[in-house]
């Protein structure tokens, strides 16, 4: 197996997305090969960090959003007293209150 052919499987691959003969394939690739193996170790943490990206401000984002609404919905006069992030550090950090 080609180190391009590898290269292009790798996403599937660590979504194990391939049939097993094929994952059986890249593996030993990788086990023989330092560069692939490099190549899949970065591209692992990488999508780890886009998980953790992801994950982690869509969920503050879509709070956010909503506290946004209830705000504009029931307290109009703040929106324009206050910078929003003021408003939204405190409840976004549930960390803050179990002290
Ligand atoms: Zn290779």
């Amino acid at each position: 197996m080609k180190c391009t052919e590898v290269r292009e499987l790798l996403g599937n691959y660590m979504d194990q997305e391939l049939t097993e003969s094929m994952m059986q394939r890249i593996e030993r690739h990788l086990l023989r090969c330092p560069a692939c193996a490099y190549e899949a170790r970065s591209l692992e943490q990488a999508r780890q960090l886009l998980r953790q990206g992801v994950e982690t401000p869509m969920v503050s984002e879509q709070l956010g959003e909503r506290v946004l609404r209830h705000i504009a919905e029931h307290f109009p006069h703040l929106q324009t007293a206050h910078q929003p992030e003021e408003l939204f550090s405190l409840p976004l950090l549930p960390g803050d209150f179990e002290e």
